[in-house]
């Protein structure tokens, strides 16, 4: 199996409710070979449009917050914990993000195998690493199952909420220097 397999079976999935409501499926883009991860809540209306993550208005704030950082987002590896748009951009519900998270993001992990992965927001901190208050945890490093996450806030979060941004900055620098020691 490899990730173009793995994108071949997700775009047919019917495996929760959520593909009743996707226009395309969002699988991830990046390198098989990333050193980073960064893992999102879920494909929001732009992304379910075209199939990509993050390419809307919080999509184009993290590309600028990488490249600030001095990472290039083409070698970093985006993805969600679930690969299809929830309606009205509802946040997902446990059974769909469990589900998609053991068909196809713990497979992706496995297959890229970064050095870190960053969990953007709430929902992908709780749902990987089961840590629910991203204003205490964001920064911080944890080692779970031999695997090294960062929380961070979602980019959409700083959107909506200029304070949080000088925060969200300062610790994808933090991210960086962790693939670097
Ligand atoms: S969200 Fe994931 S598990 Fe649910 S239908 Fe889409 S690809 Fe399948």
């Amino acid at each position: 199996m490899n990730l173009e397999k793995l994108c071949k079976i997700a775009n047919t999935c019917v495996q929760c409710p959520l593909h009743e409501s996707r226009t395309n499926v969002v699988f991830g883009e990046g390198p098989e070979n990333a050193q980073i991860m960064l893992v999102g809540e879920a494909p929001g209306k732009n992304e379910d449009e075209t199939g990509k993550p993050f390419i809307g208005m919080a999509g184009r704030l993290l590309s600028e917050i990488l490249h600030e950082a001095d990472l290039n987002r083409s070698q970093i590896y985006i993805t969600s914990i679930v690969k299809c748009r929830p309606e009205d951009n509802r946040k997902p519900k446990k059974p769909e993000y469990s589900t998609c998270i053991d068909l196809y993001l713990k497979k992706q992990i496995e297959l890229i195998d970064p050095d870190i992965i960053g969990l953007l927001g709430n929902s992908a901190a709780y749902a990987l690493i089961g840590k629910k208050n991203i204003k205490q945890i964001h920064g911080e490093t944890y080692e779970l199952n031999g695997r090294k996450y960062m929380a961070l806030f979602h980019p959409a979060a700083a959107l909506y909420s200029r304070v949080l941004l000088p925060q969200l900055k300062e610790d994808m620098v933090t991210l960086k220097k962790e693939i670097e020691s």
